[in-house]
């Protein structure tokens, strides 16, 4: 496990499985982003690509790395947290290759592929009350870490800064980067925070200029798993609202038939929280003049999805 996770970086001239988390392409979107203004860019980091199939891998490796290095995860510990599922899924990954045990708190109705593929690494799941969103799941495994303080180690990624500085370290530079210092406009979903905030904080310490973009479910009880409404749930610890420069709002059906539109033109078969960031970003992208340069996120892939996509079956 030590040797593992203390590797410095996330290049991929090894060949374990955590050596190729991050570093994933940036992907000009085409066909859909035909409507935009001349002289706009739309661009889509592929965070699907992760090994894991999330942009939780990063933030989960950081947090399990930081808490190595502090002592907290040491054998005989078994590793908590609540998630709404790609944590879970990332924990249950780097746990399987690192040789520790996983337990993840979770809504009951995320869906049954999650569930699978939490199983088949071998991480317990314990399920919360699907009403609540990841509330409950939150409450429960801050409950079970204070009765058990010697058996789990909690990483509450809802106020771990380990969090966020996956995305400081890794997805901000990286875009940068790929746009060749170009971007003007992020465009991304709130979950835990984590990404908007380690993203736009760099990105930002670049370019001050950048705008950063945020989106949430337009109401309270929706479909776009893995986004919250931060109106009606509990604020993350990592949140930084003077980061957000504007805020939008999607409905379920929008980032749906935004999803569907992913895979059949442009390729990508990728998750509602993805067409949810593409939608606001096609959405804002619209109003600006030449030479700006969205980047979005495309946070899951959408395989994990398949047993609920009633909406997009028809032929
Ligand atoms: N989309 C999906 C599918 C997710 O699982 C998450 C994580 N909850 C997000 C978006 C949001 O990411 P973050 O937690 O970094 O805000």
């Amino acid at each position: 496990m030590q040797e593992l996770l203390e590797r410095p970086s996330v290049r991929s001239t090894t060949n374990d499985v955590l050596s190729r988390i991050g570093n994933t392409p940036l992907i000009r979107l085409h066909r859909i982003a035909t409507c935009l203004p001349a002289g706009v860019e739309l661009y889509a980091k592929a965070e699907h690509l992760n090994p894991g199939g999330s942009v939780k891998d990063r933030a989960a490796l950081s947090m399990i790395r930081d808490a190595k290095r502090s002592g907290r995860l040491r054998p005989g510990r078994t590793l908590l947290d609540a998630t709404s599922g790609n944590t879970g899924i990332a924990y249950a990954m780097i746990g399987a290759s690192c040789g520790f045990p996983v337990t993840v708190c979770l809504p009951k109705n995320a869906s049954s592929e999650r569930k699978r593929i939490l199983r088949s690494y071998g991480a317990e799941i314990i399920g919360t009350d699907p009403t609540q969103a990841t509330d409950a799941a939150q409450r429960l495994a801050r409950d079970l870490a204070q009765k058990y303080p010697g058996t789990y180690v909690y990483l509450n990624q809802y106020n771990n800064e380990a969090n966020w500085r996956a995305h400081y370290d890794g997805t901000g530079p990286e875009i940068w980067r790929q746009t060749a210092g170009r971007i003007t406009h992020f465009v991304t979903g709130l979950g835990t925070t984590g990404t908007f905030v380690g993203t736009s904080r760099r990105l930002k310490e670049y370019n001050p200029q950048l705008r950063a973009v945020s989106v949430q479910p337009a109401s309270p009880l929706h479909g776009i798993e893995g986004l919250k409404h931060l109106p009606t749930a509990i604020v993350p610890g990592i949140y930084d609202a003077t980061l957000v420069d504007e805020e939008l709002a999607v409905e379920t059906e929008a980032a749906q038939e935004m999803t569907a539109r992913l895979a059949r033109e442009e390729g990508l078969l990728v998750g509602t929280s993805s067409g949810a960031n593409v939608f606001a970003a096609i959405r804002l992208a619209r109003t600006l003049p030449r030479d700006s340069v969205v980047v979005t996120i495309l946070c899951d892939s959408g395989e994990r999805y398949l047993s609920d996509r009633s909406w997009d079956c028809q032929q």
